[in-house]
């Protein structure tokens, strides 16, 4: 069998032509120009260029985006004085601190600091509580769990009652893409750095999200046949033909593995394209929420 090949970057082309429609008909009636601030400490350089193509995505849709950068050397005060700045800006509808902050800042209390209603990027420590709390709904989740969840909802019809298996608990994809699994009843296994044979726990999954951060850790035996496996991890492997000197490859070892999915995802070209478009869907949601 040969996998269905899960085309990220397409789907998350039509999120943005969906965005660019709705943002400009809204202003056409009268209605405020979303905005997203971006706060950006320190210097560390995938930063730079995440935060970069997140404006000129906002660009591309029509969202005002505002770019604020603070040294690393910024305290605590500082960076959440700005942060409580841009709550009182009403052009500002979303707040996105890029993460990770520089080492010596408080990343829960930055957090913390955002006011909830535009926490676009769904990580002030209420939003994911709720995420995790039965009978409540966090205003935004995070933007690649919920690129993931919209990946799943249109390939798979209906979760309830498969097995979902995650690599991965990191905060900010492993933990809130299974706790939207369980939102969405699956039966729910997480797997980490401690887990013992992971192999015997894969093969039992419908729905397979490798989020690890390992080169092509996932083989074509770790797979149940017509499984649908979503491949989170961008890593870099040195390639001397490209003209970058690398490629990115994902944690699923993709060539063995599309031979016994029934669905999967490439990388790139998989979840990668669809956090920016989340993002901007959230940013138009929370400036809807201001109407
Ligand atoms: P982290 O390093 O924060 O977390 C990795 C997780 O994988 C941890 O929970 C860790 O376990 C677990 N893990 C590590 N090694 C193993 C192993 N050998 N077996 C089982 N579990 C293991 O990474 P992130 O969650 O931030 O990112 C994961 C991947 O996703 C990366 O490749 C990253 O580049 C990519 N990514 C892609 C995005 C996108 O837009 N597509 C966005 C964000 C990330 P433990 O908790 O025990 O340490």
């Amino acid at each position: 069998m040969t996998a269905k090949i899960i085309d990220g970057a397409a789907i998350a082309e039509q999120v943005r032509a969906e965005v660019a429609h709705d943002v400009e008909a809204r202003v056409k009636s009268g209605k405020s120009i979303p905005g997203l601030a971006t706060v950006l400490v320190g210097d560390n350089p995938a930063s730079h260029v995440y935060v970069r193509s997140k404006h000129k995505a906002c660009q591309e849709v029509g969202i005002q985006s505002f770019s604020h950068e603070l040294p690393a050397t910024a305290t605590q005060k500082e960076v959440e004085d700005l942060v409580k700045e841009l709550n009182d800006d009403p052009a500002v509808h979303g707040i996105l601190v890029q993460l990770p902050l520089p080492s010596g800042l408080n990343e829960e209390g930055v957090l913390s600091a955002i006011q909830l209603e535009k926490d676009v990027d769904g990580f002030h420590p209420i939003n994911i509580g709720r995420l995790a709390q039965k009978g409540r709904d966090p205003l935004f989740v995070p933007a690649t769990p919920s690129g993931v969840m919209f990946l799943l909802e249109k390939h798979v019809p209906n979760i309830e009652g498969l097995n979902a298996v995650v690599l991965g608990r990191s905060n900010i994809v492993g933990m809130p893409v299974a706790l939207l699994l369980v939102r969405a009843n699956a039966t729910m296994t997480i797997c980490h750095s401690r887990s013992r044979d992971l192999p015997s726990i894969t093969r039992q999954a419908d729905i397979l999200v490798a989020a690890v951060g390992k080169v092509e850790m996932v083989r074509g035996d770790w797979v149940k046949p017509g499984a649908v496996v979503i491949d989170v991890g961008i890593n870099r492997v040195d390639d001397a033909t490209r003209p970058r000197g690398y490629r990115l490859v994902g944690d699923v070892a993709f060539d063995e593995v599309k031979e016994v999915a029934g669905a999967i995802t490439p990388v790139p070209g998989g979840v990668g394209p669809m956090t920016i478009a989340m993002l901007l869907r959230s940013t138009l949601r929370a400036a809807k929420l201001k109407d």
